[in-house]
């Protein structure tokens, strides 16, 4: 088995500098595990879904909207009463019904589908949503955004035939590879899950062999070393797992391809093929980042903070050197804006030049504007890693930041500059 260790840098605790940066908090009186996102942290979870939602629109997903609520007869169908009540929240009654907070998306997607008669020409449907679920987690493992109660999932399901099926993985697993190198994250290891001992999984031999034997293909194509573990299956159906380890050395799954035979005949899904029959498309479960949470508590562990620039909280932090220099700085600002750049002022009232730039030490670009800048009308630029950029024009230098932030990626300047 292969490895792929982290990088050797230091890795805080996400909570320590989630706290320290602002980013997200908690309140007794919301209660253990249902943690509030602050301002900067909403910016940089913001980031994250509108990056994975324009990902999955490229990619022929369909985003929709579902309630974080269903009937407990819905739970009762998907076998989740069964097989994961110990996970869920206890049903509210309600006017002689029960109504169950969502344990997982899965349910109200399948019903969506079934909502529509679909035939063999419009498959694969590729159904994506950010929503909510909930997992009755004991207060004592609570801590941060990784053991939470309220879960924003980064999910999607995907039906098609049997002979889409491997296609269909691979594809999902490939879109997980290139989210990785955007967040500048990197596997630990790859993962094929298998159900273990015990009454947990749904009881149907012939189905676990072809939804195995189907992911094994998936990671085979990809030439990706794995190991099979069993017991970490979904109760439905085996899966590949994408591993990533923690600043403590502890594994967390974030991302998950899984196929599915079980649900399907639970909802009685079908589509018309091209014989006239109806037939019985299969469910791929996927999710590329997991929980939103879990994954930006990671993405504040591995960047300490100094996120890559299109998810910093302020990309550029506007420093004029005297008070001569602020209104064209607030000027700067303003342009950096009006291009959808995150640009903050940062005047002589906060302190001396150095204290500020030691202050803005986690912002990719640090525009200095001094007399000879603004004589010039240009922008002299540090990088947060300490290079110096010549100074440039102001819309240049607004030209080439933006286009930086807009390509996704993890590093803050061409290194040929
Ligand atoms: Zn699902």
């Amino acid at each position: 088995m292969q490895q792929h260790p982290e990088p050797a840098r230091a890795r805080s605790d996400h909570r320590k500098l989630g706290r320290e940066l602002g980013l997200f908090d908690t309140d007794p009186l919301i209660g253990a595990g249902l943690p509030y996102w602050l301002p900067d942290g909403a910016v940089v979870r913001h980031a994250v879904e509108e990056y994975i939602r324009g990902v999955e629109r490229r990619a022929g997903y369909r985003h929709v909207y579902s309630p974080v609520l269903g009937k407990r007869e819905l739970y009762e169908i998907s076998g989740h009463w069964s097989h994961y009540s110990e996970d869920m929240f206890p049903p509210m009654d309600l006017g002689g019904e029960q109504v169950v907070l969502r344990p997982s998306l899965c349910p109200h997607h399948a019903l969506i589908y079934r909502s529509r008669a679909h035939s063999y020409r419009e498959l694969p449907v590729r159904i994506a949503e950010l929503g909510g679920m909930y997992r009755a987690e004991l207060s004592g493992v609570l801590g941060g955004l990784t053991r939470v109660r309220a879960i924003q999932l980064n999910d999607a399901h995907i039906f098609c035939t049997l002979d889409q099926v491997a296609d269909e993985a691979s594809a999902a697993l490939a879109l997980i590879r290139r989210a990785y190198r955007a967040l500048g994250l990197r596997p630990a290891r790859y993962r094929l899950s298998l159900p273990g001992p015990g009454g947990k999984y749904v009881a149907e031999p012939g189905m676990w062999e072809r939804a195995g034997a189907l992911l094994t293909e998936v990671l085979h194509r990809a030439g990706l070393p794995y190991d099979a573990v069993a017991g970490e299956a979904a109760f439905y159906g085996p899966k590949i797992d994408v591993q990533l380890t923690d600043g403590a050395g502890r594994e967390a799954t974030l991302s998950t391809v899984q196929v599915d035979f079980f649900q399907p005949e639970r909802f009685d899904l079908h589509y018309l093929g091209s014989d006239g029959a109806r037939h019985r498309p299969v469910m791929i479960h996927r999710s590329i980042i997991g929980s939103v949470e879990r994954a930006v508590a990671h993405l504040i562990e591995v960047h300490g903070g100094a996120f890559p620039a299109w998810l910093a909280p302020t990309q550029v932090v506007v420093l004029p050197v005297t008070d001569a220099e602020v209104p064209p700085a607030a000027e700067f600002v303003r342009r950096c804006a009006e291009v959808g750049l995150r640009a903050e002022l940062s005047g002589p009232a906060r302190g001396g030049l150095g204290a500020r730039i030691r202050a803005a030490r986690l912002v990719p670009y640090q525009a200095v504007l001094g007399p000879r800048e603004v004589a010039g009308e240009e922008v002299a630029v540090r990088l947060r890693d300490g290079r110096r950029l010549d100074a440039r024009p102001a819309a240049e230098m607004i030209e080439e930041i933006r286009a930086i932030v807009d390509a996704h990626g993890t590093g803050l300047w061409p290194e040929a500059s």
